[in-house]
């Protein structure tokens, strides 16, 4: 951080320097901070660090502007210095700002005074070089950058400010390590690929913007300062100074404000807003991310889907990538069974069950349960597998209710040739194939879950689970091999999206021994389930939906409830109290009595979208100031301590746990 020195300006001298003029920088002898100091008309010096204003000098191009056909002209460029090749007589700058690089000469022949000036640039010093475009000689053109033709041959120069040494440069080849990059984020993001990432970003939330607006959306802001919101994560907490002792709560999302703008006659809203979730953070989560959000009245489902499908189309475009609208459809049932996992990617092979390819006896030898499934997971193109990768399989397995996992397939192939031989045409296996099993123990019990009526019971929930990710582990683990997850330049093949649709409502908290809301407790059941909510909750069925793309949930959203009669149905079906929903959501439950339109809507992570366009592996390289995994930024060195008078005055104690 610059900080002024504490030492008496004036005491180093009077700056009297007028815009035009250039000034010497004094530095105080003891901090060695550059001080404003006295004006001085003239050359520059050898050996000082001397200071231009920028005055009332234009630019006329930015750094990745020129070309061949501006050869002749004059031009004014201003940026950083990327480097500085010093060959003696003649001086070369690459100049960069956001948009490219320029190569910038400075020659001692045809002007003395500049190349003089030249030779004190470093790296990162800001400079304005005015000269001529010249067309560079055919044996010296970088056909690697676009303004790779021409130079711009200087004949001033402006140095507008000097940088201190950088702990990285940002046309370094090899990335610094991670915390240098977040604590000096601001170098970091002069980086190419972050200047990239950024301008796709901006490029990408416009395009959205005009889409929906287009589609007849308003964007309306919505509190940020609240109160708890129903997304069940943590809250982060803002106390109240005026009222002490209470707190808002920053928002998890804008779910109910977003019902109220209907509520209100908005018809239909978005935003693309900050969401604050306190919650264990991985490399795909951030406890402050954006949402691209949005609410309809009057919809079915599917109108929801057609408006997020036209603006992926228009993101997508915007990140120069066509694709097609009509995602595929799947009900949560079908996804489970054949992908193990609600956000299946489609792009790699599905389960497949192959517990009638064994014989009773089969089973019985290799302990298996008969009514459970069995479960091969083809990850294709993997080869042959030496003893110690196979037994790299295993800790890949996460098992779930009793899973276990056949991690050698000759095995079973050399003691059930029949059934294994069935196996293989069964799940198209293909020479070089891996093929691994995941099963149910014969001894697992029966399933007297309350949830054991439904098409995918608890324990054949947890095999499929189990399966489900040792599949997703598998073909990341392998992604070398199959080549899957590289793009082919087909956006088709590369981008698999798909709405997963018709979640249960409920879900069964174990230790709690109640059912929760699947989704938040807003989201409408299915109309043709309504009459199980008191008798059935298992078997209620949600309308709420995903959209995935390639294994990455994008977003959710759900078909709201607008009657009060559901919802009080809803809340005793969750054993929420009626006084327990008043105390949490009052407001809402009241607004809900005054003429309510059926609604409903969905968020989408636009962090997630902007970093699969981008091509990046983690949230971060698309978010200009993001935290870490333990939620610190690290630039500004955040969250700290405060000052025992702010916490008074809060009326806060704070109790540091050892
Ligand atoms: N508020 C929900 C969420 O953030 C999305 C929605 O239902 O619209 O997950």
């Amino acid at each position: 951080m610059v900080e002024a020195c504490r030492h008496d300006v004036n005491s180093c001298g009077s700056a009297l320097a007028s815009a035009r003029e250039p000034f010497i920088i004094l530095t105080h002898s003891s901090c060695g901070i550059p001080l404003a100091g006295t004006a001085r008309k003239g050359p520059a010096r050898k050996g000082k660090n001397v200071l231009d204003f920028l005055g009332d000098l234009r630019r006329t191009h930015m750094c990745g502007a020129l070309r061949p056909a501006d050869a002749g002209q004059k031009a004014v460029l201003m940026g950083w210095v990327n480097r500085r090749r010093d060959l003696g007589s003649i001086i070369f700058v690459d100049l960069r700002d956001r948009t490219g690089v320029t190569q910038v000469v400075f020659s001692l022949e045809l002007n003395a005074e500049v190349h003089d000036k030249a030779e004190e640039l470093r790296n990162e010093y800001v400079i304005a070089a005015i000269g001529t475009v010249k067309k560079r000689d055919a044996d010296t053109i970088n056909p690697n950058i676009p303004t790779g033709e021409v130079e711009l041959v200087a004949d001033e120069l402006r140095i507008l400010n000097v940088s201190k040494q950088l702990p990285f440069l940002p046309s370094d080849a090899v990335l610094a390590n991670e915390e240098m990059r977040l604590k000096y984020r601001y170098i970091d993001l002069r980086r190419d690929p972050m200047q990239f990432n950024i301008e796709l970003r901006h490029k990408v939330s416009l395009a959205i913007r005009d889409y929906l607006s287009s589609q007849g959306f308003f964007e309306i802001e919505t509190p940020f300062m609240t109160r708890s919101t129903p997304e069940g994560a943590r809250d982060y907490l803002v106390p109240s100074r005026v009222q002490p002792g209470t707190f808002y709560a920053l928002p998890q999302s804008p779910q109910l404000f977003k019902q109220i703008l209907m509520i209100s006659g908005f018809d239909k809203y978005f935003q693309i807003v900050r969401c604050f979730r306190d919650e264990d953070l991985r490399a795909d989560r951030q406890p402050e991310f954006t949402q691209i959000d949005l609410e309809i009245s009057y919809p079915q489902p599917e109108r929801v889907w057609e408006t997020v499908e036209g603006f992926l189309q228009a993101a997508f475009k915007a990140a120069g990538l066509e694709i097609q609208p009509n995602f595929p459809r799947m009900d949560y049932d079908d996804a489970i069974r054949q992908y193990g996992i609600d956000k299946p990617d489609l792009r790699l092979p599905a389960l497949t069950e192959v517990r009638d390819c064994f014989a009773p006896a089969d089973l019985e030898a290799l302990a298996i349960s008969k009514d459970l499934p069995v479960l091969a997971i083809r990850t294709p193109g993997v080869g042959e597998l030496s003893r110690k990768e196979r037994d790299d399989i295993k800790p890949l397995f996460i098992s779930k209710g009793g899973a276990r996992v056949f991690e050698d397939f000759k095995r079973i192939a050399n003691k059930h040739p029949e059934a294994a031989e069935k196996i293989t045409r069964k799940a198209n296996v293909a020479p070089g194939d891996l093929i691994v099993l995941v099963v149910g123990s014969a001894q697992s019990g029966k399933d007297d879950h309350p949830a054991g009526k439904r098409k995918v019971t608890p324990a054949e929930l947890a095999i499929y689970a189990s399966a489900g990710l040792l599949r997703v582990a598998l073909a990341q683990k392998y992604a070398g091999r199959h080549g899957i997850f590289k793009k082919t330049g087909d956006p088709a093949k590369d981008y698999r999206f798909l709405w997963v649709t018709n979640f249960p409502m409920f879900e069964y908290d174990e230790a709690d021994r109640r059912w929760v809301a699947a989704h938040h407790p807003f989201t409408s059941p299915h109309e043709e389930d309504m009459d199980k909510l008191e008798t059935d909750p298992a078997m209620v069925r949600a309308l709420a939906y995903d959209v995935v793309l390639n294994g990455t949930e994008l977003g959710s959203g759900s078909i709201r409830i607008h009657r009060q009669d559901i919802q009080r149905k809803i809340f005793h079906a969750l054993g929420m109290t009626e006084e327990e929903a008043r105390t949490r959501f009052g407001f809402f439950l009241e607004a809900l009595e005054y003429g309510t339109p059926p609604h409903g809507g969905i968020a989408l992570g636009l962090d997630r979208i902007v970093m699969i366009l981008a091509g990046a592996e983690s949230l971060r390289e698309v978010i200009p100031f993001p935290k870490t995994a333990a939620a610190k930024d690290l630039m500004v060195e955040a969250p700290t301590p405060v000052a025992e008078g702010q916490l008074r005055e809060l009326g806060i104690g704070v109790v540091v746990k050892r």
